[in-house]
Formats: C-alpha cells, structure tokens, sequence
C-alpha cells in the first residue's frame, strides 16, 4: 500500500481553509530573534502574538498556515521523549487556522469536523472531543457552549470534560486566554477498542490515543489581580499536528512510519547497514529491552533531530555556546552519540542526511533546499569536533580499565567525573561502554563531584560538559564564547557567502 504524501495532505489543509476565507501565509523562521522570553516558535500562534496582545493590526481576519515548531527548552519541551515515544517531535509542523476578532467556536468546531471527517475521512467513532470543565477555585466556568455545539456532531460519550491544564489557555500570568478544546484519535484495532473504549485513554500517554488538534477560543483577559474579563473581540487560535495528522490519515501506528519519516528512516537504515523494526519501548521511562528496539530508538532520534538541526541552521541559528546555538549544539550532539554508541557510526554521517530532508521539503521550506552545502559543512564540522571528543574519552576509558577491575570492577565517582569534566565525555555514555565491559559506575560518586564542582565555581564550561541533561534557557551558559564559536563558526560564515 502507498502511503499518502505529505505535500497532498498539508495541501488539502492550506486549500481547505483557503476555501473558507483564509489567507494563507508562510512559515515564519523557527529561531526567534527579537523576544526575550522565547528562543524557538513552539507554536503556530507564537508568530501572531502582537495580534493578540493588541501591539499591531492583524493584515487579515482569517490566516491558516503551516509553522515550523521547536519543543527542546521552556515550557514546551519533548526532548527526551523524542525517540522513545513514537508521536513526540523536536520539531514538528503545526498547522494552524486563526480569527482575528472574525469567526469563533461555531464555525471553527464546524470546520474542523469537517475537515477530518470529510476531506481526511477519518471514522467518526475514532474520534473523542474535549471541553473545558471549570475551574472553581479560579471561578471560571464550563466551556457548556462549547460541548453543546459538538453534540451536532458526536455522541456525548465521545465528549469529554478536561481540566485547566489541558483545556484552558493563557499567554501568560496576564494577557488573553480561554478554554479549548482538543480532538483525539484512536488508531488501535478494532479488537482493543473493544475491549476497552478510547476514552478511558484520551490524554493517558497511550501511543495510539493521541491529541491531533487543539483549538483554542480567547474569550478573555485575565488582569493582574487574576480576574477575568471578557475580550472586546473574541478570536481563535488552533493548532494540528501535521505529523499526528499523517498518522492518522495514514493509517499507521506511529508518526515515524509515515511519508514524513521514511525516506529519512530508509536512507539511515540503508547508511549503518541495519533494519528499522519499529518497534518503541512500551513507555517513555523503559529501557530498551532487545537490541532492535536500541537501533530503532536511535534511528528514531536521529531522523528527527536531523529536522531540528538542519532547520534551524538553515534559519540562521549556528550551534554555539550560548543561548539558542547552545540548545543546537546539545540537540546535534544528542544525535551523534546516539549514532555513535547505538549504531556504531564512529565517522559523520548525519550532514548526509540534509540533502534527503532538503529534497523532500523543497515545496514547502524552500530555505533548507537553498543553502545545503553550507547546512551539510556546519553539521559535519560539529560532528567531526563532538566524534574527536568522544573517541579521547574512549582512549581514557581504555586505559582506566585494569584500575578499575582492581577496584572491584567500579570507575570511581571521582575518575567518571574527570572523564566528563575534562574530556566532555557524558556519564550516560561513561556507564554504557562501562556496562559492555562488564564494569560499574560508581554514579553517587559522581553527582558528588558535580556538586562539589558547582559550588566551586558555576562557570559556562561545567554546563558545557554535563551534555545529556534536559536543557532549558536558564541552563545555557551566556557568557562563556569557545573557542570553537570563533574559530569554526568564523570558518563556515565563509562558506555562506
Ligand atoms: P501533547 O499533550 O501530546 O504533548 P500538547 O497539548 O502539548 O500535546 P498543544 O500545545 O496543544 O500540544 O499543540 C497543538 C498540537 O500540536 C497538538 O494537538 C499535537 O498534535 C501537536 N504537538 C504538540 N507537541 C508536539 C510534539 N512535540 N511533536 C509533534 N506534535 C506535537
Ligand atoms: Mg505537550
Ligand atoms: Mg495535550
Ligand atoms: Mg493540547
């Protein structure tokens, strides 16, 4: 069976909502430059806020659009599901339909149902729908206008209330805000649906009942002493997930066996000389239990990461170490010890990988298509570095065995330390070759060190080596400019002109 492409079906999107007065507008760059609270877009709306926020005129009413998101820091981040889970990007594309004080819960509720139901034909019974509860604490109040309006459509068991968390929306501490309310779909087979309805698992992190689509309907301005009042103008904002959406319409179990992912996923395959199984971990927090599903997490990481990477070059964001450079350097050098440790792939191969993704985007975000060389030169010199890294600390390790065998078959805190502090060689990889080895790690050791170490000095260069922690702004260093900044960085701006 061929799968649906990704250029038809985010095109009967942009068509669709072309057809019910949008105008349709480009992505704008995933790396933001100009507001200090956000380093990446991690949302269709993020593009639009001085809308909202009333700091300029929207051009048009109604806009629909595909934008280029980044989940890796703040409030949003995915990373370390990515890999693991089969439904959570770095980056990933939110397609996204807005009023601006024009149409409101009606026709978007009305469209958006017939845009999956119709245009998609995804079965109905698959689907469960949720409205905001109320919050009483808060004194806000069922989203009941909101439920009533998807009576229309659907049964009231596949209706289902939600909290504050899920189906409420808010800029900020201040700002506007209002309820939402989110479709989900069931992929499993008919058999499990069976034995147990779809809506016993809507927003339980089960990996075939997932969220699709979020709309949300700004009804009102929450003030500072926290009370709500209601908006001169109502608008709404809503965003789908474009690689759920593939899933979905594809009819597979997992975003990474659409159009999307395979010709990345095929190519990396092909590359290291594996298969890809597709097979996931039951949860986010198991370890891999057999060697597939190593390789599969790994080849998962890596087409997905890649996406990221070459992005937000292509966007102007060079790896660096400070700020959003930093959080692309993590992200890249995630992907090479992957490749390195699951895959076996001790030269670069992931700037390989650009011209496959360049290829397949070219219709859509033609920006990555427009500078590959110069996109390819800035990954491979990053791998080359990060690989040189990686292979000094495995010498080390080498030569540490016999001591460590002496020491009852345990690398001390104090020398796994030393290994990523001086030679920026990460615990986590440290414990795997240890593990191969038949060794330990003595990790309590270790985090001693670390803190020893932090209340020494919290200098950049401590969070430059700590490499696989979850990286937020506040993380990243924004002082301290390596030495590889100037030198690589200046070498490859070169390359770009
Ligand atoms: P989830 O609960 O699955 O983490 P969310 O509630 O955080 O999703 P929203 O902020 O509502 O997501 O974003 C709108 C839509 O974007 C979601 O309905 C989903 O389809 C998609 N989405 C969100 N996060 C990701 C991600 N990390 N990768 C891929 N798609 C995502
Ligand atoms: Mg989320
Ligand atoms: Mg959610
Ligand atoms: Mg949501």
């Amino acid at each position: 069976m061929s799968l649906p492409t990704a250029s038809t079906v985010r095109q009967q999107f942009l068509d669709f909502f072309a057809s019910k007065g949008h105008h349709i507008v480009p992505s704008a760059p995933i790396v933001v430059k100009d507001d200090p609270t956000l380093l990446f877009i991690n949302s269709g709306m993020a593009p639009f806020k001085d809308y909202f926020l009333g700091n300029k005129p929207a051009p048009y009413k109604r806009i629909a659009d595909t934008q280029k998101c980044l989940r890796v820091s703040g409030k949003h981040n995915d990373l370390e599901e990515v890999g693991y889970d089969t439904y959570h990007h770095t980056m990933f594309e939110m397609l996204g339909n807005w009023s601006f004080g024009d149409y409101f819960k009606k026709d978007a509720i009305a469209w958006a149902w017939e845009l999956l139901t119709e245009v998609y034909k995804l079965e109905k019974d698959r689907l469960y729908v949720t409205y905001f509860e109320g919050d009483q604490a808060d004194g806000t109040a069922a989203d009941t206008e909101t439920q009533n309006l998807w009576r229309q459509y659907t049964t009231d068991d596949r209706i289902l209330p939600g909290n504050k968390k899920d189906n409420f929306w808010e800029m900020g501490d201040t700002g506007p805000c209002g309820p939402c309310t989110e479709i989900h779909i069931d992929l499993r087979s008919e058999d499990e649906r069976a034995a147990k309805p779809g809506r016993a698992l809507v927003n339980a992190d089960h990996p075939q009942v997932v969220e699709i689509w979020n709309n949300v309907f700004m009804e009102f301005q929450r003030l500072a002493d926290k009370s709500l009042i209601k908006l001169p103008e109502q608008s709404v904002d809503t965003g789908m997930g474009f690689e759920r959406l593939m899933m979905a319409v594809s009819g597979v179990k997992s975003n990474y066996d659409t159009d999307v992912f395979q010709p990345l996923i095929q190519f990396i395959a092909k590359e290291v000389g594996l298969e890809y199984h597709g097979t996931a971990p039951a949860t986010v927090n198991d370890q891999p239990a057999t060697e597939n599903e190593k390789t599969d997490i790994a080849i998962r990481v890596i087409a997905d990461h890649i996406r990221t990477i070459a992005f937000t070059i292509a966007d102007g964001q060079l790896p660096s170490n400070v700020k959003a450079g930093y959080v692309i350097r993590r992200i890249l050098r995630r992907a090479v010890r992957y490749a390195f440790s699951s895959l076996n792939q001790k030269q670069p191969f992931l700037y390989k990988l650009v011209p496959v993704l360049a290829d397949q985007m070219k219709g859509i975000f033609p920006e990555l298509h427009q500078q590959v060389p110069f996109v390819q030169r800035v990954i491979e010199e990053e791998e080359i570095s990060f690989l040189k890294t990686l292979e000094t600390g495995l010498r080390r390790l080498d030569a540490l065995e016999e001591s460590a065998r002496a020491n009852g078959g345990v690398i001390d805190g104090k020398t796994a330390f030393e290994l990523s502090d001086t030679f920026g060689f990460p615990l986590d990889l440290t414990a795997l070759i240890a593990r191969e080895k038949g060794l330990t790690v003595d990790e309590n050791g270790f985090k001693k060190e670390l803190e020893q170490q932090k209340n020494r000095s919290r200098n950049a260069q401590e969070t430059e080596q700590s490499d696989w922690v979850t990286v937020t702004e506040t993380d990243a260093p924004n002082v301290f400019v390596g030495y590889d900044q100037d030198e690589a960085t200046a070498r490859l701006l070169r390359y770009r002109k």
